[in-house]
């Protein structure tokens, strides 16, 4: 393997990555209550990135005062001064995709042509669609049934301070879509990034007050969960927590919010199906597939990795896609040439390579990879072997918990009807492929399959616009779209008597 040299610094990365990283309360740097920092790393090779404040429960207070107290503020402005923020974000995002896209790959891996050109742009689309809805919240006029002389009207009106609490798989993204919308509805917030991924949060808040944000409207608390994460979810003045993260995790703050009642959104795991039926475009589908299982270093909470593929096209799918894991080109996400990065941590490299040593041990197939990366060049980063299994059992325990990593699983059926079945073994609800050229099967399948989204003839399309979310354990409250408004918006009545 040769080693690419990865692409030099951009000058302003450098000099935010050579700053004290503090925690951003009430517009201000400052470090955590007791002084504690935690190390971030760069997964391509292991080397320290920055020192990071690590938020307390004192700091936790701090940052929601700040954030109860911008609350009047932010409310007392006009409408369309805070579109014209949202607006201003997006657009200074855009003209920042590089150093955005940079310091994302230096934090969590991925190659930066997917950061700066994927994940950037579509934070600052979100911005820009969420700046339109600020002027357009309204509520309604209404007629009491029985004929009363009363006028009644409803008031749409913020929730209040919102706890968001977000993943390392896209870092900036995640932070975008709560951000977005709760913004958008007179919300203000207190973001706990995650301890693995906190530097782009760090810089676009800090971009956040240099264009004019208010201060107090946004705070971060960088930490861990337990630290940093469970003092604000039980926090009782938050309104709110809309948290993107693991299952077991959505368990315990579902249990700490139980103090004041706060609202939540849980935007939680998947394990996704992927159905392949005979009268596919093959060629898409292996694309397609393809995309849907390794993209992200297959950190991907959508991941559509539980593959299965109607018999007569199984041996020429398996064919198709493993050649095309095959040519993943694994190196520094920085490097150009450069397919698949590492992953977040050594803990994540350490905790996907055992599931595909289980894979191994329970009788799958590794028709690519199966081991651990050998390469010396690599060695000092987080760099997982890209697999394909066959021969899979549904009892495997590669087939029932979410990888997030890259591993992709193909099975067989023979009917509808199993694939159907197939398709939803399992807890999760959260995503779901059918590839097939018969529209009507197309349609009575997606009618059938228990998940939030369901892609025909594509994977993985996201757009600002569309709603976005999961059914059973994978979670509830939509991301995205004008769905994504309501969770941050309460109803009040009034009642005026006319007579
Ligand atoms: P995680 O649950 O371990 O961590 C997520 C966040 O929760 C982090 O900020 C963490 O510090 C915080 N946290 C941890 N313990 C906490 C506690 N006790 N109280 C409050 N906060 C706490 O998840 P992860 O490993 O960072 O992310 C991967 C998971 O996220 C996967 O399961 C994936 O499917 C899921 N995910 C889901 C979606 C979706 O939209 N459904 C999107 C992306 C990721």
């Amino acid at each position: 393997m040769t080693v690419i040299a990865p692409t030099p610094l951009l000058p302003e990365v450098a000099a935010f990555l050579s700053k004290e990283h503090g925690l951003l309360i009430d517009g201000r740097s400052v470090p955590a209550s007791d002084g504690g920092t935690f190390p971030v790393h760069n997964p391509a090779t292991g080397e320290l990135l920055a020192h990071v404040a690590a938020g307390t429960a004192s700091d936790v207070d701090d940052a929601v005062a700040a954030a109860r107290a911008a609350l009047p503020v932010w409310n007392a402005m006009a409408p369309a001064a805070r579109a014209d923020l949202l607006w201003r974000l997006g657009d200074e995002l855009e003209r920042r995709a590089d150093e955005f896209g940079q310091l994302e790959t230096l934090d969590n891996g991925k190659p930066t042509g997917e950061a700066g050109g994927l994940d950037v742009p579509l934070c600052a689309q979100l911005f820009k669609y969420y700046a339109g809805w600020v002027t357009k919240i309204e509520g309604d006029t209404m007629a009491p049934s029985s004929g009363m002389a009363m006028h009644v009207y409803t008031r749409r009106e913020p929730v209040g301070v919102v706890g968001a609490i977000i993943p390392w798989n896209f870092p900036l993204l995640m932070c975008g879509y709560k951000l977005g919308p709760a913004l958008a509805a007179g919300c203000t917030m207190v973001l706990k990034p995650a301890e693995q991924t906190p530097l782009s949060a760090l810089r676009l808040v800090e971009l956040m007050h240099e264009i004019g944000f208010p201060a107090g409207v946004v705070n971060v608390v960088t930490g861990d969960g337990p630290g940093a994460g469970a003092p604000l979810s039980a926090h009782m003045d938050v309104d709110k927590i809309t948290f993107t993260g693991e299952n077991a995790t959505g368990q315990k703050i579902l249990e700490a919010s139980k103090g004041n009642m706060k609202r939540l959104s849980l935007e939680l795991g998947g394990k996704s199906p992927s159905l392949v039926f005979a009268d596919a475009d093959l060629d898409a589908a292996v694309e397609g597939t393809f995309g849907a299982v390794y993209f992200n270093q297959g950190q991907c909470c959508i991941a559509g990795a539980r593959v299965f593929v109607q018999r007569d096209v199984y041996d020429r799918f398996v064919e198709g896609l493993a050649g095309k894991v095959a040519s993943i080109r694994l190196g520094n996400g920085l490097a150009e040439g450069t397919t698949m990065g590492p992953v977040v941590s050594a803990e994540q490299r350490d905790r996907v390579n055992s599931l595909i040593a289980s894979g191994v041990a329970q009788g799958a197939v590794p028709v690519v990879g199966g081991g651990t990366v050998q390469a010396p060049e690599l060695a000092d980063g987080y760099y997982v072997q890209p697999t394909l299994f066959t021969d899979v059992t549904t009892d495997m325990e590669i087939m029932r918990k979410e990888i997030f990593g890259p591993v992709g699983m193909v099975g067989v059926f023979d009917t509808e009807e199993e694939a159907v079945a197939l398709a939803n073994d399992t807890q999760f609800g959260l995503a779901s492929g059918v590839w097939t050229t018969d529209v009507k099967r197309a349609h009575r399948v997606a009618a059938q399959i228990h998940a939030g989204v369901v892609w025909i003839n594509t994977y993985g399309m996201f757009d600002v616009a569309i709603p976005y979310g999961g059914f059973k354990e994978s979670g509830y409250g939509k991301e995205l779209g004008r769905e994504a408004l309501e969770p941050y918006l309460q109803t009040k009545t009034v009642w005026v008597d006319l007579g």
